[in-house]
């Protein structure tokens, strides 16, 4: 969560994304993407980074378990537009504030059929 926080406030000026990967539902490693969008607003992942990922995953014998992405200037809870491009329903969508003070700066939340619900997050050391 340190490491996610701290790549948010990297560049507060850019959403920016990547993919959460682990075994057994625990997430141990993330996996940084540039956003190909380089947008305060909205995020988005190149086609071959997307690839380059899940094979990375697969050679490693990771299981794809998340995505996270920051609002840099919004609250931390799912757009519509998040909403609507969560293509991976069994994934857990993390959204980070970089914001200095906010109230809970990671949050995750399970995204199907169009409805965001948030998920506990539950720190494993
Ligand atoms: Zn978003």
């Amino acid at each position: 969560m340190k490491a996610l926080l701290a790549e948010a406030r990297l560049e507060p000026g850019f959403e920016c994304c990547g993919l959460l990967a682990g075994r057994g539902g625990v997430i141990t490693t993330v996996l940084s993407v540039p956003n190909s969008l380089a947008s305060a607003t909205a995020f988005d992942i190149a086609p071959a980074d997307l690839f380059a990922l899940f094979q990375k995953m697969r050679e490693q014998g990771l299981d794809h378990l998340g995505i996270y992405h920051s609002h840099p200037d919004g609250e931390n809870a799912p757009s519509r537009r998040d909403i609507a491009a969560a293509y991976y329903p069994e994934a857990a969508y993390f959204i980070l504030s970089p914001r200095v003070g906010a109230e809970k700066p990671v949050r995750a939340f399970s995204i199907r059929d169009g409805r965001a619900e948030e998920l506990e997050i539950e720190e494993v050391e």
